[in-house]
């Protein structure tokens, strides 16, 4: 999955760099930066000696010592002066020089805290809104994995509106899950036995070209009825697999493995990524052998966002995170 919100601690990512939110004099601080230099030992600030402070909005690389990660990219976000003062821009260039050097030394993973956002008090919501904006425009045209890592769980905050719409739903299909077990059954037998009605004859013809192309799609396997849905969008697989938060190369498995299984979150991924209706999305996940639950939370968070036609992956993950679900891609 490109990007990734996780709940961690930085110094132990096994990443091909850490990012640290440092100031500008590079020589050490509180926060993140005193945890990263006590994890990787003195050798870091001995190198960061040498570099001659950083300006904020830009970056510097050493190498990562006794850190997990090969590097350690120091950059410094803007300190929050009320948001007047150019720190939105600031803090958009900190990240994008950050992944631009990352780039430059050939790293396929790397990890960001959330920059600006501890002492230097940026608003947490608003200093994850830029982060999230940032990493996912750089990946559009870079083949990387991003992880954004979220220390505190106070520092991760959906907006509570949306939070308690959500919590409200989750709520609804609960309880219709859970109250009346027999109901569905029961509308479904009622279903079965209504007399069908007999199609007009000059409607046959079309019908009959729809059964035949229901009956065909009947075989279709998952990775078939993907890559068509696709062709039918009008996207490129790139577009579509970029926008399922899915990597090139769990795509290119999928669509050269005619068999392949998707897990339930690269299946449901796609099915957001193409902005299915609800029934077909249904439909995408039926292939790969799965169904929406209503006893699942991460279920019902998704089914929410495609019934309210919100097909921000991004955003469903921001939820799905705030309610301690696993996110959604590959
Ligand atoms: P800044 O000065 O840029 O605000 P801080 O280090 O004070 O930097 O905080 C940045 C963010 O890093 C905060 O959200 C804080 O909770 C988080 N943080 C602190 N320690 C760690 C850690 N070990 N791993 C990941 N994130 C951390």
């Amino acid at each position: 999955m490109p990007l990734q919100i996780v709940r961690n601690d930085i110094t132990t990512m096994k990443v091909d760099a850490i990012v640290n939110a440092a100031n500008e004099s590079l020589l050490g601080g509180g926060g993140v930066d005193g945890a990263i230099h006590r994890a990787a030992g003195p050798q870091l600030l001995e190198e960061c000696r040498t570099l001659g402070g950083c300006k904020t909005g830009q970056a510097k690389i050493t190498k990562g010592y006794r850190l997990p990660a090969r590097y350690v990219i120091h950059t410094v976000g803007p300190v929050w002066q009320g948001g007047s003062h150019g720190e939105k821009s600031l803090l958009v260039s900190a990240y994008r020089s950050s992944l631009e050097l990352a780039a430059a030394h050939h790293c396929e993973s790397m990890a960001f805290p959330l920059i600006s956002s501890g002492v230097y008090g940026y608003p947490k919501d608003q200093a994850l809104q830029v982060a999230v904006d940032t990493i996912r425009s750089f990946l559009q045209s870079h083949d990387l994995t991003v992880y954004l890592v979220i220390f505190d769980r106070a520092a991760y905050t959906i907006g509570g509106k949306l939070f308690q719409e959500i919590a409200a739903y989750i709520d609804d299909r609960y309880v219709e899950a859970h109250t009346s077990p027999y109901e569905s059954e029961r509308r479904r037998m009622a279903a079965a036995s209504a007399p069908m009605s007999a199609p007009a004859p000059a409607m046959f013809g079309s019908l009959l070209g729809e059964l035949d192309q229901a009956l065909g799609q009947l075989d279709e396997s998952f990775s078939q009825m993907l890559l068509r849905k696709i062709d039918e969008s009008g996207m490129t697989d790139a577009q579509c697999y970029k926008k399922a938060n899915i990597d090139r190369k769990l795509f290119s498995k999928i669509r050269s493995d005619v068999h392949y299984k998707p897990s339930k979150a690269t299946a449901m991924a796609f099915a957001v990524a193409l902005e299915l209706p609800l029934d077909q999305a249904r439909e995408l996940l039926k292939k790969a052998g799965y169904a929406f639950s209503p006893a699942s939370k991460f279920d019902i968070i998704v089914e929410y966002f495609i019934t309210h036609k919100n097909y921000d992956i991004f955003q469903i993950n921001q939820a799905l995170f705030a309610f301690d679900q696993s996110l959604l891609g590959g």
